[in-house]
């Protein structure tokens, strides 16, 4: 009909658009106000134990699936996942653990490494603009544009490869980036991204457990690799530009959850709840058809019957 693909419709709940379901209790606030010593690495007293934790994120992931399924059929928005995190925090693992029961046709999954050099000859945002999803899919940054002010943040070293002028002033440096990845952000949202950020926060004592076993078992070995070490020595100042990055870039339209990282099967339930919750608010449906259509629906039908 004339008017598919062309009418402005309004749905879901609420008249903002901008605004994401924000989903309690590991919300980092939107007001700038982020604090990281208010944030637990450990599930709180009283949450159910891991066999509860497994079940529940089945339930979460079945639930995700049919989600997924009425997003791509609507068409209408694309949702982002963002996940940052110190080494050894379960990003992969909680990646896979979420998105298993999702179409891998409707889902892209990018991981974000050491820069190119012709990912260094543009803007630091230009690689992953170009693995944003398209309408109706999922996209998953596993790390992202924020490594450019957080693994940069911390070895402001690697900014010579990008040839920049920099200031004297490099704290005005810093809040220029953050500014520009909420402008960018906001953009995005504008444009019917929905953006979710996850940071798992693994505590310093459970890198260490992790690394030794990536350490003591040889299936593992091959996660581990010395520059890790490195970085463990840097882990302040890492947890700085933790706290300097996430709480000018947590908004109501891309929020960042700080989930607790100590537990994976909680903090896994926690990611597919609100990834699932935010679907959810979309209200996303499938495709309706005129009534003109579904009469013809019924000639289409007597015809193949009559064959
Ligand atoms: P794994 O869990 O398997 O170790 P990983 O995400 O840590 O996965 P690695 O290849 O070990 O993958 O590390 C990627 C490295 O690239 C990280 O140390 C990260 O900080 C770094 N990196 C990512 N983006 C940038 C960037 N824009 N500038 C500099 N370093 C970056
Ligand atoms: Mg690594």
């Amino acid at each position: 009909s004339l008017t598919t693909g062309f009418s402005m419709r309004r749905r879901g709940r609420g008249t903002d658009h901008m605004t994401s379901i924000l989903s309690a209790p590991w919300l980092v606030p939107t007001d700038g106000s982020f604090s990281r010593e208010a944030f637990s690495n450990r599930p709180p007293a009283g949450a159910p134990d891991d066999k509860a934790c497994k079940k529940r994120l089945k339930q979460e992931v079945k639930q995700l699936d049919e989600l997924q399924r009425r997003l791509y059929a609507d068409d209408r928005k694309s949702l982002l996942l963002v996940f940052q995190a110190m080494d050894a925090a379960g990003k992969d693992s909680t990646i896979r653990a979420v998105l298993r029961g999702v179409n891998p046709a409707g889902c892209q999954v990018s991981s974000f490494k050491q820069p190119s050099k012709e990912e260094l000859d543009h803007d630091y945002l230009w690689r992953s603009v170009k693995r944003l999803p398209e309408r109706g899919r999922i996209g998953v940054f596993n790390r992202s544009y924020y490594e450019e002010v957080l693994v940069v943040r911390v070895h402001p070293e690697y900014l010579g490869g990008q040839r920049l002028d920099l200031p004297d002033n490099m704290e005005a440096f810093w809040q220029a980036r953050y500014r520009a990845i909420a402008d960018h952000e906001r953009h995005l949202a504008e444009n019917g991204t929905v953006i979710l950020k996850f940071w798992l926060n693994v505590s310093k004592e459970e890198q260490k457990q992790r690394f030794l076993s990536r350490l003591n078992e040889p299936e593992k070995h091959w996660k581990f690799s010395s520059g890790d070490l490195e970085e463990r020595k840097l882990w302040d100042a890492y947890m700085d530009a933790y706290q300097q990055a996430l709480a000018p870039t947590s908004k109501p339209w891309a929020p960042w959850y700080a989930i607790p990282a100590d537990n994976k099967p909680y903090m896994r339930w926690q990611v597919a709840r609100i990834v699932r919750k935010t679907l959810e608010g979309l209200d996303s449906q499938y495709p309706g058809v005129s009534s003109d259509d579904l009469a013809h629906f019924q000639a289409m039908r007597d015809q193949l019957n009559g064959e």
